[in-house]
Order: C-alpha cells, then structure tokens, then sequence
C-alpha cells in the first residue's frame, strides 16, 4: 500500500471526546471515527486490525471443534417471548417493528435463537457435542456508551455455543473453550487474566472473565498474589470470622447530634469503624430487608440480591426508612426491627458494636447478636477487598481494574428447558441440552490491545495484529536514489509476502515519522542519504526504538527473521 492513497487521516491533537488513551489513538491514528453516541465507523487501517484478530479467534474456534454460522441481526420477539427475557432485557435493547406491527429486536446476544435452530435439527445424543459460533455486530443500548469501542452501542462480539447431552460432556466443552480464549487472547499479545465471576440465577462456578488489568477498567477484581486465585469482587467470597472472647456489656444509648456518616460518628465515638454496625434497608422485590455491614466494610448488592433471590434490589426510600424504623434516615440500628435481619459474618463475629438506636440523633453502644438482635440468616454479604485472606492459601488479596474481553459462561439448561430444546439420549429418553455460551469483545479487545502497547508517540502493534508490518520511509521521496532503493524494498518485501506501507508522500520527515510512530507499524524502514551512503538502510523496532542499520543486501532476511521468528 502507497501511503499517498491510504485512507488514514491521522490527527495531531487529541480529540476532546476521547478520555482513555485507546479511544485518543485509535482516533487519532485513523483506525475509526464516531458515527453518533456508541456506533463507530472502522476506516481501513481499523478493520485491518480487527480482520487480524478475528482470523485469530476462528483459528482457535475451529481447532476447538466449534462450527462458524452466521445468524440474522434482526430476531423476533417471540423467542425472547418464551425465555421471558423480552421484559428482563428492558431498555438496554433496542426494539422495532416491521410494516405488519410485528416486534423485533436488535441482537443484543443469541441464546434464544441459536437454540430454537439446534431444536429443530438436534434430536439424538450422537450429533452431540455441538459446538458453533458466529461473529457479528450486537446491539446494545447502553446506558452510558463510553470510552470508544470499549462500550459501545454496536459492537463486533464472537459468541459461540455448545450442546451437550450431560454435564461431563459440557464441562469438557467449557474446558475446550477456556482454553481457546487463553490462546486467543496470548495470541493478540494481551495479558488478560481469568476470573471468577459471578453467574447470576444459575449459580455454582460456572463463569468465568477474562479481564486485561489497568487503572481504565470498569471492573474491580480480586486476586492472590500466591496462588493463581482470582475473582471479580462481585462474586469473591469472604471467610466466616471467629468471635473473640470478650466480656458483653451493658446497652448504652449515646446522644450523636449532628452525626450523619460512619465517619463522623467514628470521630464522635473514638471508636474504630469495624467497630461500627451499619444497618442498610433495602427493598427487595418491593419487601423491606435490612442488612447489617461492618462500618469499614462495603455491601455487596450482587451477593445480597442472590442470596435473598429476588429480581429487584433497591435501597429504601426515605419514607419507608422511617416507617419500618420510626426514625429519620441516618439512625437505623438492629434492635427491635421487626423486618428480616441479615448479618454479614464479620458483624456477626463483633462483640459490643456501635449501632443506630432508631430514635433521632441516637446511636447504641454495645451491641451484640442473639443478646440484643435476631438474625434471620448469617451470611457472607460484603465486597471483599485488599488485604482480605485468600480462600485458598491464606495469603493476602489485592485489588485491581480490569475490562472484561471475554467470558465463558456454563447455561446448563436455562435457555433449552424453556424453548423445549431436547434431544433423545442413549435410552431414548428426552431430555434437554446442557448449554453453554462463551463472548469475546472483539472491537473491545482491540482497544484493550492498545491499552497494554503504547507509549507516548502512539500504539505499538504487537506483530500477530499490527495493520501492516512493515512501514518503509524515504527520508525524501523526492530524491532519485533514496527513491529507487524504497521502491526496490517496497516491491521485493511485497514479493516476499510481507504487509508493507511505502511512504511515498512529499511530506516532511518528520511529519513521516510521527505518523508511523502513531499508527504504530512494529517495523520502520528508513531510506536517508547518510546511511545510502554506506549501502545501508535503518531499521527502526517501534515497541523499543531501538536504531539497526542493516545493509541493502541482508533487508529482506532481517525482517524475515524479525518477522516469522
Ligand atoms: P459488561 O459487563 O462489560 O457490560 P457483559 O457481561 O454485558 O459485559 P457479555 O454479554 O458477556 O458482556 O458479552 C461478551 C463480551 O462482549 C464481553 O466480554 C465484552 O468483551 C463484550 N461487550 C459487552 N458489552 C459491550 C459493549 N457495550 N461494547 C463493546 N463490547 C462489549
Ligand atoms: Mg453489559
């Protein structure tokens, strides 16, 4: 490709919309452009790298036994009708209809309709396992599309899906996957690190993420720096603490006007604030709970809301507060609620705890469970957090960010019992198909990608995605020799089958090489008058920018080399 008829309008500044270092590169080095809030346009160069790394994920897919289909966008709403996730999916899909009235959505994910095809041709264990996977835009109406491709409203996603006839074949099946995504993702040079998710109704470890760690991620994980333990917080468990032996003391009401946070009051009291209790009501399905936390401790809505199995958790507004504590917000405590108490296990271990007295400007000291308060239920209900025992080996957790690229995902029966998606087994009895289904971002991992390979100058392609390979730049294009011998590369490197860009623009050089560095092209070749003069050329490594002069007559065997290893 002539650089003089590449469609890449690179940008000197950076775009105002673009917060994350991803989204400024990929802007400015022309790899895309917004069409409007979430949609993106990918220019040539964008969808070069993004072929890169699709071609990458069908390799393992298809080494993986899984088959390639391709399923329609638009889907009709009476699947999503029969797995009742029509109404759950709510205003993160978007909808339409057709000449005749009748709903559709845009594909925000396929369960639905993959399994209504597999339940019309799969009827006998012997045509399992089945494993098939497409890759294709989703549609999602996110509440706040952000930070470029990383999320979008439309974006490219592999899912794939497998079937299985019982839950030791698909266990295998999410073992092959898991695997695939490790390769995946190594393959595309990104350092993405599987966790332990939490998988909402289905429960068990059935999910896992796979996450690229930096400051930009949406997500908190936990991880062992001793052993390979990893989990996001919303599913990381915390251990049963023991209580210690400590005299219980009498109840104490103490007036704390003025005091509104668990800090204020820790000030007030002088008292620490895992000595504190923290009384949370919630609404869950409509129904007023409370929940008790330690004051240094955060609540976990994802393991309460599984816990309680309800379809909607929400804090309690103000005028419910008071009527189940008969005190204004900020003074709820245990003592003589009559609505279900849960405890977190490190509140259940405390011994003469500080709570709310349920009385205005009143907190109770001394507190103690069983003596002065029922639990309904003792629970693990915080966040875990750095500093926290591993599960595991009892080492020490620390917390990191991360961006979700992919996740495996065990279904089990949750999509085919309610389609009736079965098959006949061995003893010719129906049953249903074990499921399960496994996404990878793959506009988002190609931002994530520039996330871990950049530095100031622009992105620095790992080889397996690069656009192109090889970026060839005569120092002045116009000068007959530099000229010729550019040409000369530019032809023989082609020959040879590498993906090279001729920089053949009368533009300054340094205006030249800013724009390789931006692009980021993992090799640069510069053709200038002083190294011509020795017959040689210099090669410039982008990721280290480290200076080879290499001879005209070893080029090619050097980017060979550099190249194919
Ligand atoms: P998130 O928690 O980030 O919203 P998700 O759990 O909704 O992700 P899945 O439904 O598991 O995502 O989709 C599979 C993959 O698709 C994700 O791992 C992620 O890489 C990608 N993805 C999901 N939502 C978006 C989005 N809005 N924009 C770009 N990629 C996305
Ligand atoms: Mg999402």
């Amino acid at each position: 490709m002539r650089a003089s008829k590449l469609y890449a309008p690179t940008l000197r500044e950076v775009p105002a919309e673009a917060e994350l270092i991803s989204h400024q590169y990929m802007l400015r080095a022309g790899l895309m452009r917004r069409s409007s809030s979430g949609m993106y346009t990918y220019l040539p160069l964008g969808l070069r790298v993004l072929q890169k790394i699709e071609t990458i994920i069908r390799e393992e897919m298809n080494a993986a036994d899984a088959q390639e289909l391709l399923l329609p966008i638009v889907q009709p709403a009476e699947l999503w009708h029969e797995t009742g996730r029509w109404a759950d999916y709510g205003d993160e899909m978007f909808r339409l209809k057709d000449r005749h009235g009748r709903e559709f959505c845009l594909g925000p994910t396929h369960e639905e309709i993959i399994t209504a095809l597999v339940r019309l041709d799969v009827s006998s264990y012997r045509q399992l396992p089945l494993r098939l996977y497409q890759i294709q835009n989703k549609y999602r109406d996110e509440i706040r599309p952000r930070f470029g491709v990383i999320r979008a409203r439309e974006f490219i996603m592999k899912d794939c899906y497998s079937f299985d006839k019982d839950d030791q074949q698909a266990n295998l099946s999410y073992q092959a996957m898991y695997n695939a995504y490790d390769r995946i993702f190594k393959r595309c040079g990104l350092d993405a690190k599987p966790v332990e998710a939490d998988s909402g109704a289905i429960g068990g470890d059935s999910t896992h993420e796979f996450m690229v760690l930096g400051e930009a991620g949406e997500a908190l994980i936990v991880y062992c720096p001793q052993c390979d333990y990893a989990a996001n917080v919303e599913r990381a468990e915390c251990k049963e603490v023991e209580k210690v032996e400590e005299e219980l003391l009498q109840l104490e009401e103490i007036a704390t006007p003025e005091v509104k946070t668990i800090e204020q009051l820790s000030e007030f009291l002088k008292v620490e604030e895992s000595k504190i209790i923290k009384t949370i009501i919630y609404l869950a399905d409509q129904k007023p709970v409370a929940v008790l936390i330690r004051g240094d401790h955060q609540a976990n809505e994802v393991k309460i809301k599984k816990y309680l199995n309800c379809t909607q958790l929400e804090l309690a507004d103000p005028v419910t507060i008071e009527e189940v504590t008969k005190a204004p917000v900020g003074f709820a405590g245990p003592i003589g609620l009559d609505i279900p108490i849960y405890v977190d296990y490190a509140v259940a271990s405390m011994v003469n705890g500080v709570a709310g007295a349920n009385k205005v400007d009143t907190h109770i000291a001394n507190v103690n469970i069983d003596r002065d308060y029922q639990a309904a239920a003792i629970v693990d209900l915080r966040q875990a957090e750095a500093g926290d025992q591993c599960l595991r080996c009892g080492g020490n957790l620390e917390t990191a960010r991360g961006t979700e690229v992919g996740q495996v995902f065990k279904l089990g029966t949750k999509y085919s019992e309610p389609l009736k998606a079965t098959f006949l087994d061995e003893n010719g009895k129906e049953k249903p198909f074990i499921m399960g289904c496994y996404g990878i971002g793959v506009s988002r991992t190609m931002a994530a990608i520039i996330e871990q390979h950049h530095d100031q100058d622009g992105i620095c392609w790992p080889l397996s995605v690069a656009p192109y390979q090889v970026i060839i730049v005569p120092v002045n294009y116009k000068d007959e020799e530099q000229r010729k011998v550019a040409e000369q590369l530019y032809q023989s490197l082609r020959d040879l089958g590498f993906e090279v860009v001729l920089d053949d623009r009368l533009e300054r050089p340094g205006v030249k090489f800013k724009d390789a560095d931006l692009i980021g092209f993992p090799l640069r070749i510069t053709v200038g008058p002083r190294q011509l003069q020795e017959g040689k050329v210099e090669v410039t490594i982008r990721s280290t920018k480290e200076q080879i002069p290499v001879s005209l007559s070893e080029v090619e065997d050097w980017v060979s080399k550099f190249i194919r290893g």
